[in-house]
Parts: structure tokens; sequence; C-alpha cells
């Protein structure tokens, strides 16, 4: 018996499978799970599980990975942490809290900033590392600093410090660090605003996202122009002419370059790419990671041949290390 087994009992399970914890619904088994519902347990968990030489990966709400068929191996930490304060214009929360619940929170008590957030799935912990957004808004631009565990101690980063990018954060580039808990600031609002506006974009998500199938949200990043970046002349001349805005935005929708080539409807096994929406990958029904994959390398290899543009997925692989 290993250490870590000696500590949870039977808390900690073997071989749960992660699908039914990821929104795609995909996914094998973890070779250890353990949800924790304290700092403390979080960073024993940590610590026996390094004296045992076993990996660990974190999970928040499980909306943004796709987890191996054949499974993960080590222990995959669920937090389960979800306390919060409010203290005038800020909110400290801690990781485990959904975005939803942090936004709720928010209106409750007049805030305003966080309306586009209680659509987006996930956790708070999640959504840090993510730096997850829509509507023009991200995480970044409400947060005051964010609290993490590196896995020898609990430390703290302003915002400035966390190098937030385009679904980029230092967390992502450092996988063994955990986000603990994050504090936002926000501005005073009117409730009944607060509310309504909350309400016009989940009736835009719903409008716009196919929310009827399991899915991990986007698969791919939107994009980026580089400045002085020459594109294939075919692209350029349909966005001048369709899109100009694209161009004064430096970016390209991935959703609209998939959408371009017919390939919404698309399907391998159970993975279907979505009608409604060229980014998302759906699962249409006992979907495979594998059959995701090859609908993954399908898409980017038809964008790249048609358009000369190498796409880069957002999806978060997890377990194929
Ligand atoms: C239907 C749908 C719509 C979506 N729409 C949007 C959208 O509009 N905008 C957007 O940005 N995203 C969107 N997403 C993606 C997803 O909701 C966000 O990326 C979300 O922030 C992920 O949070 P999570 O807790 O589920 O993270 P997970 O998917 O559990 O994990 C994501 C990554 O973060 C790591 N991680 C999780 N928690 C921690 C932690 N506490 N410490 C350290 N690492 C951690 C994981 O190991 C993994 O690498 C959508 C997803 C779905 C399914």
């Amino acid at each position: 018996m290993n250490s870590l087994e000696k500590k949870f009992g039977k808390r900690l399970k073997k071989g749960v499978s992660l699908a039914k914890y990821t929104s795609f619904r995909i996914g094998g088994k973890a070779e250890y799970f353990l949800a924790v519902k304290t700092g403390e347990e979080l960073m024993e968990a940590v610590g026996f599980a390094k004296k045992d030489g076993i990996d660990y990966v974190l999970l928040g709400g499980g909306s943004n990975v796709l987890v191996n068929d054949a499974g993960v191996s080590g222990l995959v930490i669920k937090l389960s942490i979800t306390s919060y304060e409010v203290s005038k214009k800020n909110i400290t929360a801690r990781a485990g809290l959904t975005l939803r619940e942090l936004s709720k929170l928010a209106s409750e008590n007049s805030l305003t900033g966080l309306e586009w957030a209680n659509g987006v799935p996930g956790t708070v912990g999640g959504a840090c590392v993510m730096n997850a957004g829509c509507f023009g808004r991200e995480m970044k631009d409400f947060l005051v600093k964010v609290k993490y565990f590196d896995g020898k101690n609990i430390k703290e980063l302003a915002k400035r410090q966390c190098r937030f990018g385009y679904r980029e954060s230092i967390f992502k580039e450092n996988s063994e660090w955990i986000v603990l808990e994050a504090e936002f600031k926000l501005k005073k609002g009117d409730k009944k605003k607060i509310i309504k506006q909350v309400k016009d974009y989940l009736d835009m998500r719903n409008e716009r996202l196919p929310l009827d199938y399991p899915s991990a949200g986007s698969v791919f990043k939107k994009y980026e122009i580089k400045k002085g970046e020459k594109l294939n002349l075919y692209l350029e001349k349909i966005i001048k002419k369709e899109h100009p805005e694209f161009l004064a935005g430096h970016y390209i929708p991935a959703g609209w370059l998939i959408e371009e080539l017919d390939l919404c409807g698309k399907k391998i096994g159970g993975a279907m790419v979505s009608v409604k929406h060229g980014n998302f990958i759906v699962n249409i029904g006992k979907a495979k990671a594998e059959e995701v994959i090859m609908l993954i390398s399908m898409i980017k290899q038809k964008v790249r041949n048609h358009f000369g543009i190498q796409l880069a997925e957002e999806v978060i692989y997890l377990g194929f290390d």
C-alpha cells in the first residue's frame, strides 16, 4: 500500500471513469482519483503523490479537456473547494467554485463585470488557467491576483505577473502548479440591468452554440494574424470581400474556416463537427477520444491545405503523454 492509499483510504478511488467528469463525456479511467475539499488536503495529496513517485493532474469542471480512451495514469485531483468571500467590490473565490456561481454571486451583490461568465462551463481554477472569456471579456480583465500551490508552497501572483494571453496563462505553462483561489475586482452596478445582461448573454449562447450535445467548447483557438503576415491569396480575397472585420481585428475565427470548407456534419464514429458551429466537435453517441482526434487531424490538414493556416487546439489533452 502506498502512502496516498494509507492517508486517504476509501476516499482515494481507483479506476474511476473520467467520462462522467468531463463535458465531452469521453475518456477512460483514472488510475487514482481524489476529490479534495480543503487546501490542506490538496497539499497532502500532492505531497504523498510525489513521495510515491505518482504523477498528478488537476481536473476542474472538465469542460475543456479531451481524456484519452486509455485513461490517465497517476492521480487525478478534482478540486471541490467552493467557498468565497465578498467584500465591497471584491470577490475572492476558491478554485472549485463554478463560473456560473461566481457570476451569480456578482449579480446578487449588484456587482457588474462577470455577466458573460454565467454561461461558460467550468470552474474558477480552470478558467484562470485558460484565461476563459467570451463577448470580448476575459478572466484577466477582472482579476486582481491568483493564489496557487507550486507543489511545495502556497504563493500569490498579481494579475500582471500571470502572463495572461488569449487562452494562455503562466498556470498553463506550469502544469504542476495548482490554482487555489482568485480575487476579482468589479464595479457597482444596477442589479436589474446586470440580471438582464446575464440573460441576454445566455440567450445569445443558446442560439449560437450546440449546447444539446456533449462537447468541450471550442476545439481550436481563433487564428491570430501576425503583423505583416501575408495570407494565402485565395483566403485574403474572400475575407476582404466578406469579412473585412477579420483583417481589422487581426484574427480569423476557426469556426468560420471550418464552415467555409463545408466540414460541418462530418462524422467519425460518434464524433461530429457540429452543424450549428464549426468550431465545436460534438459527441453524438459513445464517441471515442481517438475519433475526436481523427476529426481534429482531418480539420487541421484541410484548413492547412486550402488556406495555408495552421490551427492550434484550445482543448487540452489529458492522459496522452
Ligand atoms: C459548451 C461549452 C461552451 C464553452 N464556452 C466557452 C467560452 O465561451 N469561452 C471560453 O473561454 N471557454 C469556453 N468553454 C471551455 C471551458 O468552459 C473553459 O475553458 C473553462 O474555463 C474550463 O474550466 P474547467 O474548470 O472546466 O477546466 P478543466 O477543463 O477541468 O481543465 C482545463 C485545464 O486546466 C487545468 N486545471 C483545472 N483546474 C485547475 C486548477 N485549479 N489549477 C491548475 N490547473 C487546473 C486542467 O488540468 C486542464 O489542463 C466552453 C466549454 C463548453 C463545454
